[in-house]
């Protein structure tokens, strides 16, 4: 059956009673081929289920493709091991609960770390992902080399190293430069392929098709111009990203991103996912929350500097992850950041640095001189430099505990740039918020009762990353890869 397309709308599912024939039916349904998708159907068809996946974009790979694909992953994976570096299950969720705060999500949190090894084993043994048994050892964004173990997170700062023994848990791909994601998206493409699944690229999921007690049956998609309706019968997976592409849903959800600059993602992260699975419905939470960064290593030598507010004050231990203190760089009064640091420790910023933030003062003689360059109230970064400098001569940080690996007296000459959100930084950023899920990827309405036959992962649900201010690079390709196998997999063995 066709229907005109205006009137077909994600919030307003299509009933059951209204489909004549079918114009398609399978198993399992996937809308959308990133990774989630990918894996979802990978787990699926491993499963006994035949499988369609539905994907708008004419190739496959989403963000997926574009990102690095460092995939964070620990609790003793074989390159953990081969490294020699120490990890615990225990340690992980430790770390994962605590940087996560308050919204974690604790059953998907333990069964992510419980599931981590057995993720890697699935992603090297079975579909065929290379890792090198090699550890990237520097303070970096994403590994440019072909080594794989980084530390991607703030597990080396305070709190969280007072909480969790650190372990590096990013994983990179064997590839060189910063190709992760490309060589990510193949595997899982020749992955779908070998195993006969059927594709259809430039076919957009519009909405579900529902029951009278709200059961998802099947998915209506718009092929060459004309929809399809097409039957699940066992469930449909949606595995459409976020809507960090979506400006309205932004300004609805999540304003507080919009103080950064630069939305990352496909074009096809317009939160359609999200949008049709409330109108089946679901439940969606954790709207406001994104990851944001603030990309100020390399060079690393710049983490010896200290960030300041429109009050010259610091307001983080400046040895976080560069999303950590990009959350709280968009929570400073007045969005006024500088970083201040010894013109030595700007190294090679200009060439070396994705932040392209401006040089907003420098200070040969007194520190009050840059004070006055950056407008800052009088006195307040004198105070805030003597007294970093002379806790930093002991190595100690009593305001926000820096580690001693960064504490080094600030010099002159000093030099600021200009980190304010809006006026030239690089700030990225993407969505976290999404469909409430079970670990299984069974979507759940706000009373907490599942829907049947519908399943989300990745970015179209709120999965085990909530918050860029305990994110780690890799957690949302490793949450996108995890849940989109949970997801494949409840639906294929569905009873
Ligand atoms: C530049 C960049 C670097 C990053 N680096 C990392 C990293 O190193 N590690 C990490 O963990 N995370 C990283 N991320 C984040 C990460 O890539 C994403 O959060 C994750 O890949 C999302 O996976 P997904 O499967 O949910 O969505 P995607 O991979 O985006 O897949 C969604 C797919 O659904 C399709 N789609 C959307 N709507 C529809 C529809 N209505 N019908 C049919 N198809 C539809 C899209 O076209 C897309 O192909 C990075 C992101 C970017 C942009």
């Amino acid at each position: 059956m066709t229907t005109p397309e205006h009137k077909t709308m994600p919030t307003h599912p299509r009933h059951l009673s209204s489909v004549t024939a079918w114009d398609m039916e399978t198993d399992v349904v996937v809308a959308g081929f990133g990774g989630a998708g990918a894996c979802a159907a990978i787990e699926a068809h491993d499963n006994g289920a035949a499988v369609m996946i539905f994907e708008l974009a004419s190739d496959s790979g989403g963000s997926t493709k574009l990102s690095s694909a460092e995939i964070y992953m620990g609790a003793g994976t074989r390159v953990q091991q081969a490294c020699g570096i120490e990890d615990s299950v225990e340690d992980m969720f430790r770390f994962l609960m605590a940087s996560n705060g308050p919204i974690a999500d604790e059953a998907k949190v333990r069964a992510y770390c419980e599931g981590s090894v057995e993720h890697f084993d699935w992603l090297t043994k079975t579909l065929g992902v290379p890792y090198k048994d090699s550890v990237y050892p520097h303070r970096a964004i994403m590994a440019l080399t072909d080594d794989c173990l980084l530390y991607t997170g703030s597990e080396k700062a305070w709190p969280f190293a007072q909480t969790a023994q650190p372990a590096p848990r990013g994983h990179n791909l064997q590839v060189e430069g910063d190709n992760g994601g490309a060589l990510f998206a193949k595997i899982l493409k020749e992955n779908v392929e070998k195993r006969g699944i059927g594709v259809h690229f430039e076919a957009r999921a519009l909405t579900l098709i529902t029951d009278d007690e709200g059961a998802v049956h099947g998915l209506v998609v718009r092929i060459d111009q004309q929809e399809r309706l097409v039957r699940a019968r066992r469930g449909v997976v949606l595995c459409c990203g976020g809507f960090v592409m979506n400006e309205s849903m932004l300004r609805k959800h999540a304003p507080m991103l919009l103080g950064a600059t630069q939305p990352i993602g496909n074009p096809g992260d317009t939160g359609s996912g999200i949008l049709m699975g409330q109108g089946a419905g679901g439940s969606a939470i954790n709207m406001h929350e994104g990851f944001v960064s603030v990309p100020y290593y390399p060079p690393a030598s710049l983490t010896n500097g200290i960030f300041v507010n429109a009050q010259g004050q610091r307001f983080i231990n400046e040895d976080c992850y560069h999303g950590r203190v990009g959350y709280y760089c968009l929570q400073q009064p007045g969005q006024r950041v500088f970083l201040v640091a010894s013109a030595s420790d700007f190294g090679d910023y200009p060439q070396g640095s994705y932040l392209n933030a401006q040089f907003a003062g420098t200070a040969e003689e007194s520190v009050a001189e840059l004070e006055n360059e950056l407008q800052l109230p009088a006195g307040s970064l004198q105070q805030t430099v003597a007294y970093y400098n002379a806790h930093a001569t002991q190595a100690e940080d009593p305001l926000f505990h820096k580690s001693p690996e960064w504490l080094k007296p600030l010099e002159l000459p000093l030099a600021a740039v200009d980190c304010s959100p809006g006026r030239g930084a690089f700030y990225p950023f993407f969505t976290l918020g999404g469909l409430d899920t079970r670990v299984s990827g069974e979507v759940l309405t706000p009373e907490g009762e599942v829907i049947r036959g519908l399943y989300a992962a990745g970015r179209t649900a709120c999965g085990v990353p909530r918050t860029a201010a305990g994110y780690c690079s890799g957690i949302s390709v490793g949450d996108a890869s995890f849940s989109g196998r949970q997801a494949g997999r409840s639906a294929a063995t569905r009873d």
